[in-house]
């Protein structure tokens, strides 16, 4: 094998010839990005040996750590298979296996997995399903059910359909003339009430609002989709109990779709395998990808009815097959990857023992409340978001050239901590195994950013 290139030259290589996602390239090199070579359990080393916590699971994917010797001998194994085959009018055993996994997993009802390969074409292929089941179902009868609701503030994903049903302008609005139109419901961002309303007294008009345009436009709805738990990019904004119950219940009295984007929020991340569990909904799709392989490997799953399934069986010829698939689709290192996490959290019962990290999680960042700067702090299960403002009392935000969020995240870095903000929220989110006293070093990093980053603050 070739020697790897030393340090200097992969950060000049870095910054020639690649593009990062989601990254102003102005401000790139200034912010002390991490150029990474391995992965220890909770930890990321980096170029020069450096050690830092994974404090946001490599984008809130790798649940169970990074270099876990079960998940890359399943790996390793199915390469001495086989690495991939197509899925397309075929299968593969190690597909098959975690369909039927999934299936079993599943709350009731959800007996279809069809596979892509990340969150984006999960829930781009729910939208197409749910869009397809109503122009064919009935002999047609149900074709006006063309339109979908989905809430600001979503995040969806980045393809075209996706970002239709996103609600973050900051990423979304730009481009609103290549996209389909959405009704849209108001979010539930407490801190900003969109109504205006004080959470402590309000009678969750958000949710009524939702609700009545649901009713309201009941007849010509495709499906309504929803982040359960949490809005992830959207700020770490976690939903009041019994939000998720009564979207369900409007959804059935609608007589539509609930599709479920649980991207960031399933794979054991509330401490169930599946957010939706939490309020004993059942979603006609449901969106998985993220921590579906462990963080490992590049694939989504959506699951649905047996109902739904069945409009697609008419003959060929009549063209009410799924035209829809990705080249990887169903690929086996990544299926083999899933089982393998899958197993990891079935025999080590990650998701019991997530139950008391979540609560020292709730404890910890709490410590926050205090700092100047800091006004609000939001948990959903292994999530959380800290939300910096200029001044508590006006909640008045930072400018955005200031980048305090960043500021915040480059300062733990120099902690040993790495994190990655939305905007000016600070994210928490790490893998599933961090222990207590991560959790503690993780926080403290945090509150040293603050402390220093944004002491000025009211
Ligand atoms: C990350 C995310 C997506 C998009 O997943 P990709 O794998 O980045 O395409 C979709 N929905 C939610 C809720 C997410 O957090």
């Amino acid at each position: 094998m070739p020697d790897t290139p030393r340090p200097e030259t992969l950060r000049e290589w870095d910054r020639k010839d690649l593009w990062h996602p989601f990254t102003p390239h102005a401000v790139y090199e200034k912010e002390h990005p991490l150029l990474i070579d391995r992965g220890e359990g909770n930890y990321l080393i980096d170029v020069d040996g450096n050690r830092y916590l994974d404090g946001v699971s490599s984008l809130w994917c790798n649940l169970l750590g990074h270099h876990r010797p079960e998940i890359d001998n399943a790996i390793r194994s199915q390469l001495d298979k086989i690495a991939h085959s197509t899925l397309l009018g075929n299968s593969n055993a190690v597909a098959v296996e975690l369909a039927h996994r999934l299936v079993s997993l599943a709350p009731e009802g959800l007996t279809r997995v069809f596979f892509s390969d990340n969150g984006s074409t999960s829930v781009e292929v729910a939208l197409k399903m749910a869009f397809q089941f109503w122009q064919q179902v009935d002999g047609g009868a149900e074709k006006r059910r063309t339109r979908f609701v989905a809430l600001a503030n979503a995040y969806h994903g980045d393809t075209l359909g996706s970002v239709s049903v996103g609600g973050i302008d900051l990423f979304h609005e730009k481009f609103r003339p290549m996209l389909f139109d959405v009704l849209r419901g108001p979010s539930p961002y407490c801190y900003r009430c969109p109504l205006e309303k004080d959470p402590a007294s309000c009678a969750q008009e958000c949710l009524q609002s939702l609700l009545e345009l649901i009713h309201n436009n009941a007849d010509e709805l495709a499906g309504v989709v929803l982040e359960p738990g949490f809005q992830g990019a959207g700020g770490i904004i976690a939903y009041p109990k019994g939000y998720l119950r009564k979207v369900r219940e409007a959804t059935h009295d609608a007589g539509t779709f609930l599709v479920l984007d649980e991207v960031a929020a399933g794979m054991g991340r509330g401490g169930t395998l599946f957010a939706c569990e939490q309020e004993k909904v059942v979603p006609d799709f449901l969106c998985i990808a993220k921590g579906l392989t462990g963080g490992y490997l590049p694939l989504a799953a959506t699951l649905t009815t047996e109902r739904v399934f069945e409009a697609f069986l008419a003959p060929p010829e009549d063209g009410f097959t799924f035209f829809h698939g990705h080249t990887y689709t169903g690929n086996a290192l990544g299926a083999a990857a899933a089982l393998a996490t899958l197993d990891i959290l079935d025999r080590e019962e990650i998701l019991s023992k997530v139950k008391e990290k979540i609560q020292f999680l709730g404890d910890e960042v709490g410590r926050l409340w205090n700092l100047p700067g800091v006004g609000d702090i939001r948990q959903w299960g292994m999530a959380a978001g800290v939300e910096l403002v200029a001044d508590k009392q006006t909640k008045e935000p930072f400018p955005a050239s200031e980048r305090r969020g960043m500021r915040v995240c480059t300062a733990a870095k120099s902690r040993g901590v790495f994190l990655r903000p939305l905007g000016d929220v600070v994210v928490v989110m790490p893998p599933l195994t961090i222990t207590q006293d991560e959790i503690r070093i993780l926080v403290d990093a945090v509150e040293y950013g603050v402390a220093t980053e944004v002491a000025e603050a009211k």
